[in-house]
């Protein structure tokens, strides 16, 4: 459900117009709502909006940071975007792996890289580190394909390039 919470009495306004900017339980002003959204996000559509909505609402105290984010900014302060551990934890994983030629470790990259991205995903005006988890899943995925390769060379040499060269 995409709503609106009103930042003066706290009521939830579903989201219903893209001209809809007043809370329906005190008239106060709605923000964000469409109009002044999309000047900030030009040529975005209502449906867009709405699904931006949706986003803010998931996670219950997200929203709160969120706003005071957004409010950070209107002052001139610069918003500080917390660097999400997991994709730190999977860009370590990926190096490590990549000096061991770690399999085991090249695969826990690949998760803690993937579960980073998603946190990041579904908070990107919080979260930073995408780049590293990007380059984690990578390292990880190489680390995990390279043995695996090396493997089927090895066994192909041993059964007369039989596998292949059949
Ligand atoms: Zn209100």
């Amino acid at each position: 459900m995409a709503y609106i919470r009103c930042t003066s009495c706290n009521e939830s306004n579903p989201v219903t117009s893209e001209y809809q900017t007043f809370c329906q339980e005190c008239n106060a002003k709605l923000e964000p709502n469409y109009q002044s959204w999309l000047l900030q996000n030009p040529g975005k559509t209502f449906q867009e909006f709405v699904q931006y909505c949706e986003r803010r609402n998931t996670g219950g105290h997200s929203d709160v940071t969120a706003h005071q984010a957004r409010t950070g900014t209107h002052s001139g302060a610069i918003i500080y975007r917390r660097q999400e551990p997991m994709a730190i934890a999977g860009f370590v994983l990926g190096l490590v792996s990549i000096v061991l030629v770690g399999f085991i470790t090249g695969i826990l990259a690949i998760i803690f890289s993937s579960l980073g991205l998603q946190k990041i995903k579904k908070n990107p005006e919080l979260l930073a580190g995408r780049g590293m988890a990007i380059a984690g899943l990578v390292l990880g995925i190489i680390n995990v394909a390279l043995p695996v390769v090396a493997i089927l060379f090895a066994v192909s040499l041993l059964q007369g390039f039989s596998l292949f060269f059949w």
